[in-house]
């Protein structure tokens, strides 16, 4: 097979073994931590529900080194949210909670980048959020470490800073759907496959962004990311 032009390239995580993760499709679960659902206008007490990124807005940077995003088009209010971010290994369907690790190959800290101002719009006229979350460079995230180096993360610190203030601080204990169940969810909507990320939604605290910021993100047992705005 000839292609009419070059296909894009694979987007591809970095691991803490050197090789890469290659991206098939970005998951995101939208309000699940219950202070952020509140700070959004919500009680926190929905099902889950999903959102998607294409594959080609992560952007992957490695051990040590501080990414860069441009400030996207349109927006006057671009937030940060920190969030853990699940890498599948295995695929499958119907997956139950109490099988969910299995399919997990590993972890990540990521930015779910959202304009909120159009996020808002689109919410407000019941339309696709498409255009405030899924746009080009909207999923930096860092090194991927294998669920057989961290085991099962359930709980620990997950923390944003911007240019070395705090701004987000939460816990993984505290997700109102966890990874597991999140998995259960999803996999009952799609068949999830090897190289799906899976953002699993962010703490209370987000908050806008401008050129020139310095994000760094934090979860205990999976190191920093740094992502600076340009
Ligand atoms: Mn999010």
């Amino acid at each position: 097979m000839t292609y009419v032009f070059n296909p894009a390239p694979q987007a591809v995580v970095p691991t803490t073994g050197g090789a890469g993760f290659p991206v098939h499709r970005i998951y995101c679960v939208g309000r699940n931590y219950v202070e952020h659902a509140q700070e959004m206008g919500h009680t926190g007490r929905e099902p889950p529900f999903f959102f998607t990124k294409p594959a080609d807005a992560a952007v992957p940077v490695a051990d040590g080194e501080t990414g860069t995003i441009d400030y996207p088009s349109l927006t006057k209010n671009l937030h940060h949210e920190i969030e853990l971010v699940v890498g599948i290994g295995l695929g499958g369907r119907d997956i139950r909670a109490a099988d969910a690790a299995r399919y997990i190959w590993g972890y990540a800290i990521g930015l779910d980048m959202t304009r909120r101002d159009l996020q808002n719009d689109m919410k407000k006229q019941g339309r696709p959020w498409s255009i405030g979350k899924a746009f080009d460079q909207s999923a930096p995230i860092g090194v991927m470490h294998p669920i057989s180096a961290t085991g099962e993360l359930t709980r620990g610190a997950i923390t944003l800073k911007v240019n070395g203030e705090l701004r987000q601080k939460g816990d993984l204990a505290d997700l109102i759907w966890s990874v597991a169940e999140t998995i259960e969810h999803l996999s009952a909507a799609w068949v999830l496959q090897p190289g799906d990320l899976i953002y699993t939604g962010t703490p209370a605290g987000v908050g806008a962004v401008v050129r020139g910021d310095v994000m760094e993100g934090a979860i205990a047992g999976l190191g920093t990311l740094r992502v600076a705005v340009r």
